[in-house]
């Protein structure tokens, strides 16, 4: 048995003038009920409660303030929802709307009721409908268009491939859409192939994606391990070509590096709400792996934030080491914090026993290795 998330963008949920595309989503209910009937999991991250909310109010293209944005979701989502929720229902799955937000899941018990709730809906053979609940979050509205939301879930479900459902044939060359002889990348095993491709961030009229967004959340997914494919999900044949693995699309290979689901979720879910900047002799150690980072290696704290806050790890600037301003370099690393930042600012530079004279109750490990992930 095996675990898929598919993402459906807004362009394939609704034509360009909002209107949902009723072939579209009953061919992919077709499939969806294939691979139920089949033992398989699957959950539906979709995207189009935007796009339906402006058709239905008369609207004539897609709004640009956040509030115009997040009360056309709200109509059109439950319409949406209902659509899947029939489709799905005269061909025998019993379906389950979940609205989530990056915010809810930052919180760690959170996170885990979100895992808890969806895999006792799989456990019952229930086929879950997700989507941002845009009435209070705003990431995906503003970039994304539920494509990070997509890796998150996939993430947080341990999914065995994510499928990034759009409406051209995967990712190309350069934007075919512009350059007609671009051809489409079938295979990416290493992201530094892409960095000579210009990806683009054009999105269809009422989503808010682009193939760039797609990338970076294939990226976030391969990194743990879930196999991830962009494709075409306008038409039924090449999905059901993908899922069977004939191919099509392009196929972003797994990585090994499996994190733990506690790190999974500290990289990609907990927001960073500040950088520690740190000498040479501590990025090292934090970039070898084995070590905690102690108050004495930093040498600058930016940001305001709160013991217990995801913050990102820099190594110093090359020019400035010995030298008066210390700015980040790039990140090494993002961990949690045990003091807050005017605490930690206190005892930057300090050895632990000097820490402790200043703040007699301190954890020694400004961050410990438990709760620090790389990259
Ligand atoms: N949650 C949004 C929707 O369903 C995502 C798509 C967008 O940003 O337009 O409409």
């Amino acid at each position: 048995m095996s675990r898929v998330v598919l993402k459906l963008g807004s362009s394939v949920v609704a034509d360009d003038g909002g209107v949902p595309r009723a072939d579209v989503l009953a061919g992919v209910c077709d499939v969806l009920a294939e691979l139920h009937r089949a033992g398989e999991e699957a959950i539906v991250v979709s995207s189009g409660a935007i796009a339906h909310g402006v058709r239905v109010m008369g609207l004539n293209q897609r709004p640009t303030t956040i509030a115009d944005l997040q009360a056309a979701s709200a109509v059109g989502q439950g319409k949406l929802y209902r659509v899947y929720d029939e489709l799905l229902r005269e061909r025998g799955v019993t379906s389950a709307q979940v609205l989530l937000t990056f915010f809810d899941m930052s919180a760690r018990t959170h996170y885990l009721n979100a895992r808890q709730t969806l895999t006792t809906l799989l456990a019952w053979r229930v086929l879950p409908v997700i989507n941002e609940n845009d009435t209070t979050a705003t990431d995906e509205i503003s970039f994304g268009d539920n494509d990070f939301l997509a890796a998150q879930v996939a993430v947080l479900v341990a999914a065995d491939r994510l499928l990034l459902l759009t409406d051209i044939d995967g990712l190309y060359t350069a934007d075919p859409r512009v350059h007609p002889d671009a051809r489409i990348v079938a295979e990416v095993d290493d992201f530094a192939q892409l960095e000579e491709l210009e990806i683009g961030h054009t999105t269809s009229p009422l989503g808010s994606g682009g193939m760039r967004s797609k990338v970076v959340a294939a990226e976030m997914a391969t990194a743990a391990g879930i196999e991830t494919v962009i494709c075409n999900g306008l038409q039924t044949a090449s999905l059901r070509a993908v899922l069977s693995g004939e191919g099509g699309g392009t196929r972003f290979a797994a990585r090994q590096a499996r994190y733990s689901s506690f790190k999974l979720w500290l990289k990609y879910a907990k927001p960073s709400r500040g950088t520690l900047v740190v000498d040479s002799g501590a990025a090292r150690a934090v970039r070898d792996g084995s070590a905690s980072l102690l108050p004495v290696g930093v040498v600058d704290v930016l940001g305001d934030f709160d013991a217990g806050d995801a913050v990102e790890i820099a190594a110093q600037r090359e020019d400035d080491e010995g030298g008066g301003s210390a700015g980040p370099g790039p990140t090494l690393a993002k961990g949690i914090c045990n003091y807050s930042a005017p605490e930690l600012r206190r005892v930057a530079g300090l050895k632990s026993a000097d820490v402790r004279e200043v703040l007699p109750r301190a954890t020694e490990e400004a961050v410990h290795r438990d709760y620090l992930v790389l990259g």
